[in-house]
């Protein structure tokens, strides 16, 4: 079995972008990505600052706004989306989630305009992400991390069964239809699906991404199957695991993707070309 190895392939996409962001330099304009959290969610924190940290590494200046729930509104935080929109030195928009219940996500998201929705959950961008590969522009960072991270293992996406657990706005629904638009044959499922291990067992490619610790074992899995686990659980013992039983489906898998250093990073590195992609849409829209 081979490591996917997210952390490594993240790392040469930073440094490949920082030397894309020093051209960007030179010409005055200085890649800016601001990043609201509403709350002190630990988990969000910690995000959060991999997110810091890769900015900085690629040369990306970077903000954190945070607000206690107590203090915004979802009108307060759609005001706020709205002047960042209108300000020239920021090019791209994150809204960490979770958001509090008392926040109408949908409305804020819709909120960001398009061109600096990083996080590609606006619905234009999953629109865009929706018609073919090559619309593909700011897609969602943790599928467009996992295809990069097939890519470059080169592993073989079309014409394969390719099995996805999870179904999410952010994750599964994109993932799949990402897979479709590189011609993958994709079955779906959630947690209305009967007998999973009956789908997951014909997965050439299987993406696990639910938020369950071990809910894949090994006799789910088919022989020589690429495992990419996107969960991120936090086990009993207080580390942090994936949805994927580890040790048993590495005996079958020829390609698995290590919890935490696989999709974790891919993500962010992704992020971060999310937010050059979009200075040069603004650039190419006349908005700098
Ligand atoms: P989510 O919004 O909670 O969605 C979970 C999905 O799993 C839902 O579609 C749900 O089905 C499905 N599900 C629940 N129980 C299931 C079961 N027993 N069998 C099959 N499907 C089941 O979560 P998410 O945002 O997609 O995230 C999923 C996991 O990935 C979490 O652990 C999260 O922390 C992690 N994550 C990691 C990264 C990263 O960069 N590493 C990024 C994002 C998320 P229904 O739709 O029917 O409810």
């Amino acid at each position: 079995m081979k490591i996917l190895d997210g952390k490594k392939t993240a790392g040469e996409i930073v440094r490949n972008l920082k030397l894309k962001i020093a051209g960007l330099k030179r010409k005055k304009i200085f890649p800016k990505l601001v990043i609201i959290l509403v709350g002190d969610d630990q988990a969000s924190l910690s995000y959060i600052k991999a997110k810091v940290n890769a900015a900085k590494e690629a040369g990306i200046i970077s903000e954190l706004i945070t607000y206690k729930p107590s203090e915004i509104t979802t009108e307060k935080l759609i005001n706020r989306i709205n002047s960042l929109n209108n300000d020239k030195s920021v090019n791209g928009i994150l809204v960490q989630v979770p958001l509090p219940e008392h926040i109408y996500a949908p409305e804020v998201f819709k909120a960001i305009n398009p061109y600096k929705d990083v996080d590609g959950f606006t619905a234009y961008n999953l629109g865009k992400t929706f018609l073919n590969s090559e619309f593909e522009e700011l897609a969602p960072c943790t599928p467009l991390g996992i295809i990069r991270l097939l890519e470059a293992y080169k592993i073989k996406i079309t014409g394969r069964e390719a099995v996805v657990v999870g179904a999410s706005n952010l994750v599964g629904k994109p993932m799949t239809i990402m897979l479709i638009n590189r011609r993958a044959t994709v079955t779906d499922c959630h947690s209305k699906t009967k007998d999973l291990g009956r789908h997951t067992r014909n997965a050439d490619i299987l993406i696990v991404a639910v938020g369950k610790e071990k809910l894949i074992t090994a006799g789910m899995v088919k022989k020589g199957a690429v495992i990419v686990d996107v969960g991120s659980n936090r086990n009993k013992l207080g580390k942090i695991v994936g949805d994927v039983d580890y040790a048993g489906v590495a005996k079958k898998a020829s390609f698995m993707t290590p919890v935490p250093g696989g999709v974790g990073p891919m993500t962010v590195a992704c992020l971060m070309e999310n937010v050059y992609k979009a200075t040069l849409k603004q650039i190419d829209k006349g908005m700098l």
